[in-house]
């Protein structure tokens, strides 16, 4: 951290400038500058008169000054020349001598205008096999560092020390190469700030986006937000507006733990949203609430609902301390945090001090990926309570048993946090998409619908775009990333059309027989809100339990409804309301793949399936039938063809408690759920809510934010941490600071890992020309 600057001087404190010039401080020099911004003219004293007259001649002069004290320097053998002093670039590029060590300097041009910090950066270097090409890479190397380096307003001046081992017929030493950089470097006169460690052949990219690659997302629906998007149906001259998926939202009304809100800061955007503070239940007992953003309340409610509320109210609150600490590493370190390689020492290195004061988190680990109710099962015994815990667990697939135990800890976390609330999205879910897509294109992405990939193309193991179903063939430099299921994904890899690793057979054996959860059945209901008086209910979503003897992911007990209309009226007309009535994911899909639709035995059996979620709306709106304007029933098939989820699957269901298959390293120490968000194929990865931390739309998007991570050098991934934590107080967290600066240089030459590092595999150049960086399939 740059330390603040002193009080001025009194002496000039109050001294008007001559009109142009501004004062400065320079926090690597601890002193003040001054500076003339039209003729970047920039000194260490006030400008003198004659100075104040003439700034080019003081820039000139003050040029003049630091050459001369540049070959002095350079005659009394000192190593370089501050690149603010330099006159051109003197980077020895192909004339690098073959000596122990040889320093290149670079003039910054706009740098020399501002003062800011002093960077060193050391590049270990040698060219001794042609195919490595380590000469042409150098050559394009400096140029780049000079222009990229110039561009960064924190960097006044910076030299870069390429730092040669001879001919000597010894094995490459990287480490003693930067060593020796790095002492020549520190000997400087002046010092520098900041010391980077570089490879010759890595270059930092253009500023596109928050992590800098051209994005291309590939939609096969016509409409954006996949399982989370809006469709719309007229009905005598007005426009009903239905989702086919998600309706409880919490954390999106600000900024919040939630990935996605996260994301939508990151991105600068904003999603209004309308907010309410509670979950209807519809039981065998009767109707309650769950009051989210208390846990008074919530505790109230157990007293009067639970068999035994005080024995129920006692088991909450040791379920809580039981998870207390891993809770609390949910503000320790944040989803954003992680990434799939060696950097996630560096980017979650902010949780030291909490992993320190509570050391019982590193034996709590495995259970953070284990079955809940294992805990659960401990602690809780009181019917109701445990109900509820099912319920809670429900939405990512499974009840307590088989739902990983992190999914709790973000509820535990701030559901019961004061005043947090569900969101209901202004406009219905598809604002998601559409705010996702904003952010997408404001740094320089592209979104295209209707485009659905039929092949990823694999070429020498490595993907390098994907074959679209109307032929075009989109070309991918860095990756391609599959958001779709793990079942749509491996229809994507052809083995018999192309050569692929030899791995992907057994990874693609794997991941297509994955368990799957169901199917869903939808009822989407218009209805004549005339004289309906809803004061029994507060708020527009709700589950409905008939049995809880019988399963949750029974089709025919759990159901859902949702009625957005309550709070936002621009999904309907004036007087109407339009509910969107859904059953768990456990659908079977089996008796519907026998049907054709459209067929008298098919429009039966959607009659007598749906049937379960009429009657429950009818506990909420008994004569709901006859205010219908219309009604639609969304089968299994319908929800495969719209939502593009192989047999309509609510997602993959491996339930936790052990690992998954080609769950990767993390498997090997730990109970890891999921499937490996890396694949067999270089370039190829997958993210969304198959991947961890599961399903839900929070889940979905820290999935991608994770592969995204995956894909970029550690620093700037650190960079874009420390950005978003100055964002808002709730995202300081997010920046492990110093600790990660420490780690950077440890990792940094790991990531991106090998395989996702274009420069470093050297082929680059011997790709064809992209279209985009990224394919990402949704
Ligand atoms: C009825 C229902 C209710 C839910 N309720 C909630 C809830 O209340 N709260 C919550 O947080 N979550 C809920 N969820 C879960 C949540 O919606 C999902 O987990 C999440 O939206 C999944 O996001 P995803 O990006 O992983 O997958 P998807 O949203 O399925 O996105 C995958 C995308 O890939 C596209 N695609 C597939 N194949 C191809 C191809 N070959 N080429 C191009 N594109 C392709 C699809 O069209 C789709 O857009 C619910 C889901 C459903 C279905």
């Amino acid at each position: 951290m740059p330390s603040p600057p002193p009080p001025a001087p009194k002496k000039d404190s109050h001294v008007p400038l001559p009109p142009g010039w501004v004062k400065g401080y320079s926090s690597s020099q601890k002193r003040y500058f001054w500076s003339h911004k039209a003729t970047r003219a920039s000194q260490w004293h006030p400008p003198t008169e004659d100075e104040a007259r003439d700034p080019e001649g003081a820039r000139r002069e003050a040029e003049e000054k630091t050459r001369h004290e540049r070959e002095k320097r350079k005659r009394g053998g000192g190593g370089g020349v501050p690149s603010s002093a330099a006159p051109a670039a003197s980077a020895s590029a192909a004339g690098a001598p073959a000596a122990p060590a040889s320093a290149a300097a670079a003039p910054p041009k706009k740098a020399r205008a501002a003062m800011g910090s002093r960077v060193a950066i050391i590049v270990p270097y040698r060219d001794l096999h042609a195919e490595q090409k380590r000469a042409s890479h150098l050559a394009r190397f400096c140029p780049r560092m000079v222009e990229f380096l110039s561009s960064l307003p924190g960097v006044s001046e910076f030299r870069v020390f390429v730092v040669e081992q001879s001919d000597d017929g010894r094995k490459f030493n990287r480490g003693k190469l930067l060593n020796v950089g790095f002492d020549i470097a520190r000997s400087e006169p002046g010092g520098y700030d900041a010391f980077i460690y570089h490879d010759v052949d890595l270059l930092p990219g253009d500023d596109l986006g928050p992590y800098g690659s051209k994005t291309l997302v590939l939609e096969s629906h016509i409409k954006c937000g996949g399982s989370a998007h809006t469709f719309s149906r007229m009905h005598n001259g007005g426009k009903y507006s239905f989702e086919v998926g998600p309706s409880i939202f919490e954390g999106l009304d600000r900024p919040s733990l939630n990935p996605l809100r996260i994301v939508f800061d990151m991105l600068g955007e904003e999603m209004p949203v309308a907010t309410y503070t509670g979950l209807g239940y519809w039981t065998p007992t009767g109707y309650w609430r769950f009051p989210i953003g208390s846990k008074s309340k919530f505790e109230d409610l157990l007293m009067e609902q639970a068999e035994d509320g005080p024995k129920a109210v006692e088991e909450w609150r040791a379920l809580r301390l039981r998870l207390k600490t891993l809770g609390g590493s949910t503000t320790a370190v944040s989803l954003l945090n992680l990434r799939q390689d060696a950097g996630f020492l560096a980017t979650t290195a902010g949780s030291l001090p909490f992993v320190l004061r509570n050391p019982d988190v590193f034996a709590d680990l495995p259970l953070t990926f284990d079955s809940l109710h294992k805990t659960v099962d401990q602690i809780v015994t009181v019917p109701f309570l445990r109900n509820f815990i099912d319920t809670m667990c429900i939405f990512c697939g499974f009840p307590a048993k088989g739902a990983m135990t992190a999914h709790m800890l973000y509820i535990l976390e701030r559901f019961f946090e004061e005043s947090a609330c569900y969101s209901v999205p202004l406009g219905g879910t598809s604002q998601m998409g559409d705010t996702l897509k904003r952010g997408l294109e404001k740094f320089g992405g592209k979104l295209q619908l209707n485009a659905h990939v039929e092949r990823v193309i694999v070429e020498n193991g490595r993907a390098v775009g994907v074959k679209l179903k109307n032929g075009n063939v989109v070309k991918a430099k860095k990756a391609v990333v599959s958001n779709a299921t793990p079942f749509d994904t491996v229809k994507m890899l052809k083995p018999d059309e192309q050569t692929v690793p030899p791995d992907v057979h057994k990874w693609r054996e794997e991941l297509g027989k994955l368990p799957r959860h169901g199917a869903i059945m939808h009822l989407f209901l218009a209805i004549d809100a005339e004289g309906l008086d809803l004061s029994h209910i507060e708020d527009p979503a709700h589950l409905v339990v008939q049995d809880w003897g019988r399963s949750l992911q029974d089709s025919q007990n759990l159901c859902s409804f949702f009625i957005p209309s309550l709070l936002d009226p621009s999904v309907c007309p004036e007087g109407k309301h339009v509910i969107h009535v859904y059953s768990s994911g456990g659908e079977p899909y089996e008796p519907w793949e026998k049907l054709t639709p459209g067929s008298e035995e098919y429009e039966a059996y959607k009659e007598k399936r749906a049937s379960c979620l009429w009657e429950a709306v009818e506990r909420c709106i008994p004569d709901v039938r006859e205010r219908l304007e219309f009604s639609i029933i969304g089968s299994p098939l319908a929800h495969e063809a719209f939502l593009r989820r192989d047999r309509g699957t609510y997602g993959m269901a491996w339930a936790a408690g052990t690992s998954a298959p080609q769950a990767g390293l993390l498997g090997l120490g730990l109970p890891f759920p999921f499937p490996n968000l890396k694949t067999p194929v270089d370039g190829l990865l997958r993210c969304g809510d198959s991947c961890f931390p599961g399903i839900g739309t929070p889940s979905a998007a820290a999935s991608g934010i994770i592969a995204a991570n995956t894909m970029v050098h550690v620093g700037k991934h650190l960079d874009m941490l420390k950005e978003l934590s100055e964002r808002d107080p709730m995202y300081k967290f997010l920046d492990p600071g110093v600790l990660g600066q420490i780690y950077k240089p440890l990792v940094g030459g790991f990531t991106p890992s090998p395989e996702l590092d274009l420069e470093k595999l050297g082929n680059a150049k011997e790709l064809p020309v992209e279209e985009r960086d990224v394919a990402k399939s949704a």
